[in-house]
């Protein structure tokens, strides 16, 4: 019976070595007319260089599959013509050809041995087996994660307790450490938020932290709260095992995503790569240790296609080759550098290039670092993801909203500019809408600002549930709302944006002792139908803004000037 299994990382490198073993006549044949071009004949400029990139090619990927004699002799063989470069050919080293000659028969030989005993397999290519597997075996919990909160002051603990909820989360609130105690020992929480100074001691929540850890198996994510924010409260934390340390008032979006880093399960997504080398395989084989790490990656062996891969597949960080024959890596590095969106994307070479000289200079133009090839799987996983990790949160910070943690505006535009520069691509309709809280200012005068933040939480929390993970969600304005939905027809996102309407209407939220509900409007626009972005935004506040003077709680959509059928007055205080 055919095996039907999808291959195994082993079995995939097991295919890319055989396949950069077959090209091997092919590649040095190259080496060895260009040798012989640069031997007897005075060469132009393009050869010793194409013969450089060849033979540092060959150097780096027989390493990185293992060929290390091959890769040597392809080494020895590149420094020669490297010193025939540098000299500028005016002035080569003495006996240059001797050394290119013998240096050639290395290869030679290397390949013939290569004919007759398979290489070993470098301890590069053995130890991606044992890359550690971050698919941890823990079943995906389905239930909303339970969060225990600990603070002696009801109202703050109350009120964050109140805004975390908004966010999908179950909470219990507690007022002293000792029934705090006696709760997680009965039932685990999948985290702790803890105020450190208790009226009963300085640090009676650091000595909760330690007893319990003490107790437990194993240690519950922790995250302390603290009216200070000096040295030694913080190192007091830290050496008591908390994993954050917020000062008051902790805001609860940045609260709740570190409860999300903390408590995260499977659904996290993951980092992205963009893998850039000139050479398939190589491309191809770090991609898979890569892979192996759970990360996503993209292959890119056409430099002149980077932007349109950059915008597609929105990597995390950029895994860059050195020689290539279009450009060189310092080259591309420098061309992304350039650009506004992509400064600060952490770009990493992966050459087999030693010369610390050359190294120095294409890390000038501002890359991140620099591995050597053959790299080890793990070195390389771990300069990529700590990096990678970074520019995510980084690119949080400065692309979301603080409060709800949404895209900010400045993001959100350029979002949609570049669904519409895909959707025009593929011929796909985008949707476009605006949403807007109704009667809001009601909120705030009757229930106070505190109070009216929950409900912006509340509704971005609803709209980060129901949408796709594709779909673009960002807060416009103060208590405006954009959504850009990709691919989708302007009747499906007119049901959808409905469906989240009629479900908003129906959260309950709880302020000064009282029940009260609120609601939005919103305006739709679809492109093709407007044709640019600008065209799209005004469709879609022209839209709202009918939503608005047709009496609220209903969606609007611009094209054909369809409203939701007729709908009670808005819902926004039940005193
Ligand atoms: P309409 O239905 O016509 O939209 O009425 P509205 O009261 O919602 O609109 P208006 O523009 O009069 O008021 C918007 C209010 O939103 C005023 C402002 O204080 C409030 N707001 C804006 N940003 C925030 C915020 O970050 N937090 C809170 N709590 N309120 C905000
Ligand atoms: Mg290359
Ligand atoms: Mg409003």
């Amino acid at each position: 019976m055919p095996d039907s299994r999808p291959p195994s990382a082993r079995e995939k490198i097991t295919r890319l070595r055989a396949s950069f073993v077959a090209q091997l006549p092919q590649r040095l044949a190259r080496i060895e007319s260009l040798c012989a071009q640069l031997m007897q004949s005075a060469p132009d400029d393009a050869q010793p260089a194409e013969l450089h990139r060849e033979l540092h090619s060959l150097k780096g990927t027989g390493r990185s599959f293992g060929f290390h004699a091959l890769g040597s002799a392809a080494g020895e063989c590149e420094d020669v013509v490297a010193s025939f470069i540098d000299t500028a050919a005016a002035a080569p080293p003495p006996d240059w050809q001797n050394a290119l000659a013998s240096a050639m028969d290395h290869i030679r030989s290397s390949l013939a041995t290569l004919a007759t005993e398979p290489a070993q397999p470098s301890n590069a290519t053995t130890s991606v087996f044992t890359l550690p597997a971050h698919s941890e075996q823990h079943p995906t919990q389905l239930g909303a994660r339970r969060i225990y909160l600990c603070d002696d002051e009801p109202l703050p603990l109350e009120q964050l307790a109140n805004q975390i909820r908004c966010f999908g989360y179950e909470i219990a609130t507690f007022t002293d450490t000792q029934h705090l105690h006696a709760a997680v020992l009965a039932q685990p929480p999948d985290a702790l938020v803890l105020d450190i100074n208790f009226p009963q001691g300085r640090s009676a929540g650091i000595e909760s932290l330690t007893k319990l850890r003490q107790e437990m198996a194993s240690p519950i994510p922790t995250i302390f709260l603290s009216a200070r924010n000096d040295f030694e409260a913080r190192l007091a934390a830290v050496q008591a095992g908390a994993d954050a340390y917020f000062h008051k008032p902790a805001r609860a979006s940045e609260l709740v995503a570190t409860l999300d880093t903390l408590t995260r399960q499977q659904n996290t997504e993951p980092l992205r790569v963009l893998v850039v080398d000139d050479e398939a395989e190589v491309a191809a084989y770090h991609s898979i240790l890569l892979q192996e790490a759970q990360m996503l990656t993209r292959q890119l062996s056409d430099p002149s296609q980077v932007f349109q891969v950059l915008q597609e597949f929105r990597p995390d960080l950029v895994l860059m080759d050195m020689y290539m024959p279009l450009c060189t890596g310092r080259d591309l590095a420098k061309l992304i550098r350039q650009v506004p969106d992509y400064v600060s994307l952490p770009i990493v070479y992966l050459s087999s290039e030693t010369d610390w000289k050359k190294q120095f200079s294409a890390m000038r133009v501002g890359a991140e670092g620099f591995l050597t090839k053959p790299v080890v799987p793990q070195e390389l996983v771990a300069a990529v993801a700590v990096r990678a990790e970074r520019m995510r949160t980084l690119r949080a910070l400065m692309a979301r909203d603080s409060l709800t943690g949404l895209f900010n505006h400045t993001t959100t535009s350029r979002l949609l500019d570049n669904a519409l520069t895909s959707a025009q691509r593929n011929q796909t309709t985008t949707c476009f809408a605006m949403l807007d809280l109704d009667k809001f200012k009601l909120v705030n005068d009757t229930y106070g600002h505190p109070t009216g933040d929950q409900v912006l939480l509340a509704l971005s929390r609803v709209l980060q549930q129901r949408l796709r993970h594709s779909d673009v969600i960002g807060r416009y304005g103060g208590e405006e709302f954009a959504v850009v939905l990709h691919d989708i027809p302007v009747a499906s996102a007119f049901e959808l944006l409905d469906a989240l309407r009629e479900d908003f209407s129906h959260v309950i939220f709880h302020a000064q002792e009282r029940d009260f509900s609120c609601t939005f409007s919103a305006g739709l626009a679809s492109f093709p139908a407007h044709a640019d972005a600008e065209a799209l935004r005004g469709a879609a506040d022209r839209a709202l803004y009918a939503a608005k003077h047709q009496g609220r709680n209903r969606i609007v959509q611009d094209d054909t000037g369809t409203t939701t059928t007729a709908i009670d007055t808005p819902c926004i205080a039940q005193p």
